[in-house]
């Protein structure tokens, strides 16, 4: 599936999905046993680790559909670009959709707190870059931390070398940003 296709296929699940018509596509017995012996997802989905935005549900899919890498706030790192790199290379995806969402936990502790505990600062660095670029935007601050993180982080995969930026040159790959809003449950393309 290419990426238009893959994006409209996304599109139309989400749709189902926030107009109560799901189909629980490839959630079956016999879905389950087609893909023992190999995986064909036809999107590469990065969103945070938020248990409100499982991309199965919001996206009305199944087994084998979607290949997930998730962490707070949807920020990348070497093992989550590996992770991408392994689906683009391996199974031939070529969609990466960065996803966002409403009244993120992580975006929110970045944006308040600046001493954090543990690993939690490993996170909170991937974030604080775009806290300054929001701040002279009008209207919520939280959702435009939140949007740009999705742009930055949407760059820095179209950036990545050598992998995803030789795919996106041979036109076998886009990486598009959205954003999740929890009240309705619609995916707005923020990045294409
Ligand atoms: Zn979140």
């Amino acid at each position: 599936m290419n990426a238009d296709e893959a994006l409209k296929s996304l599109k139309k699940g989400n749709t189902r999905f926030t107009q109560n018509n799901l189909t629980h596509p490839n959630q079956t017995e016999a879905r389950r046993r087609e893909v023992v012996s190999g995986q064909e997802p036809f999107a590469i989905v990065l969103t945070c680790s938020d248990s409100r935005t499982p991309p199965e549900i919001i996206f009305d899919r199944g087994i084998g559909d979607l290949f997930i890498v998730r962490t707070a706030g949807n920020v990348t790192d070497d093992v989550a670009v590996g992770s991408m790199e392994i689906a683009v290379e391996e199974f031939g995806v070529q969609l990466i959709m960065v996803l966002g969402h409403e009244n993120c936990g992580a975006i929110k502790f970045a944006i308040s707190e600046s001493d954090f505990k543990g690993h939690i600062g490993s996170v909170m660095d991937k974030i604080k870059p775009v806290i300054e670029e929001a701040k002279k935007q009008p209207g919520n601050l939280q959702d435009n931390v939140a949007k740009e993180n999705v742009k930055l982080v949407v760059e820095k995969l179209r950036n990545s070398q050598p992998i995803l930026t030789k795919f996106i040159s041979e036109g076998k790959l886009k990486i598009i940003g959205g954003y999740y809003r929890l009240e309705n449950g619609e995916v707005e393309i923020i990045t294409e």
